[in-house]
């Protein structure tokens, strides 16, 4: 934190902004929490649009810790890229989220995808080709089920490297999606040079619709761009009613956001199918 002149204690907080400088703590904090077994995936359910069918989760990772509560992602994440638990982490999640799918499938009673997020380190991993091929063999999920979300900059940071591994991604049959689109390198030239299926629009485009006339000149223009270079939409962060019509009217084809589904585990994952079986 930055000084600003006035006294003030530095205390752990979850709900702090800004780089975790102080959280040699929570370091130690996460290598003990592997070993516990602290971490949780939670789903959030992507819907189709038009009829509110579930068609597939986000895995979002939880980690409750004993005293210190729910420590959010956007806490943990960045010191376990920086310290390289989240390869470990992320092989876990991938695996779990492809069997956890297997049994979402049992009780909808048809086919659904599970999205999960990829860091950049671990995109960069030499393994993560091998943890992708494992975490299909050991759940038989098929790799058409299965879309890895990764940024802009994870494209960015090598693109002669990420042409490879997205090529081996595709022949498996994996789906490609943008996250946060929009948020991160301005160009989109990348559109055309890998092979993407879905594009995330970034909540920020999306919380003030359909009031904020610049933010929808521009979810409006990426589904236009989705729509000739025919890949899919998901915009994440739909809140309310009207924002759900409002990209439904573009041609929006899923959302994603508290309106449909929080995060939730897997258990009320499937509570949550189970009555979509009947609307
Ligand atoms: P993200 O991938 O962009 O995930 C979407 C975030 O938006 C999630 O926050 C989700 O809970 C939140 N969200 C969804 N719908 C709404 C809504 O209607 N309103 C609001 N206000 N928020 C909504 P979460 O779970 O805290 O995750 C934050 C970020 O942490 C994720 O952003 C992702 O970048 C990262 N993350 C989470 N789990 C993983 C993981 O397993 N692996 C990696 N590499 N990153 C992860
Ligand atoms: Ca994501
Ligand atoms: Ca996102
Ligand atoms: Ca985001």
């Amino acid at each position: 934190a930055k000084e600003t002149g006035k006294a003030r204690a530095v205390t752990y907080s979850p709900s702090d902004q800004g780089p975790p400088e102080h959280d040699i703590s929570l370091e130690a904090a996460m290598f003990n929490a592997v070993r516990e077994g602290e971490f949780q995936l939670y789903y959030q359910p992507i819907v189709d649009a038009r009829s509110r069918t579930i068609e597939g989760f986000e895995t979002l990772m939880r980690w409750k810790h004993p005293t210190l509560g729910m420590v959010p992602p956007v806490r943990f994440i960045p010191i376990a890229e920086t310290n390289g638990l989240i390869n470990l982490l992320g092989a876990w999640a991938l695996k779990a989220a492809c069997m956890q799918i297997r049994q979402f499938e049992e009780v909808a009673g048809r086919e659904l995808y599970i999205s999960v997020n990829i860091s950049p380190r671990q995109f960069r991993s030499d393994k993560f080709l091998t943890v992708l091929d494992d975490a299909l063999a050991l759940s038989g999920t098929k790799g058409r089920q299965l879309v890895l979300e990764i940024t802009e900059g994870t494209l960015m940071v090598d693109p002669v490297h990420a042409e490879a591994v997205l090529g081996k991604m595709a022949e498996r049959g994996a789906r490609i999606a943008i996250d946060d689109f929009g948020t991160g390198y301005s160009s989109l030239a990348y559109l055309k040079r890998f092979p993407i299926s879905v594009l995330k629009i970034d909540r920020a485009f999306v919380k003030d619709l359909p009031q904020a006339a610049k933010d929808g000149a521009i979810c409006s223009a990426v589904l236009d761009i989705a729509r000739h270079l025919d890949l899919l939409v998901v915009a994440e962060g739909v809140e309310t009613e009207e924002q759900l019509a409002w990209l439904d009217n573009l041609g929006c084809h899923y959302v994603q956001g508290y309106l449909t589904g929080k995060p939730m585990p897997a258990h009320v994952a499937m509570a949550a199918l189970k009555e979509n079986l009947y609307t």
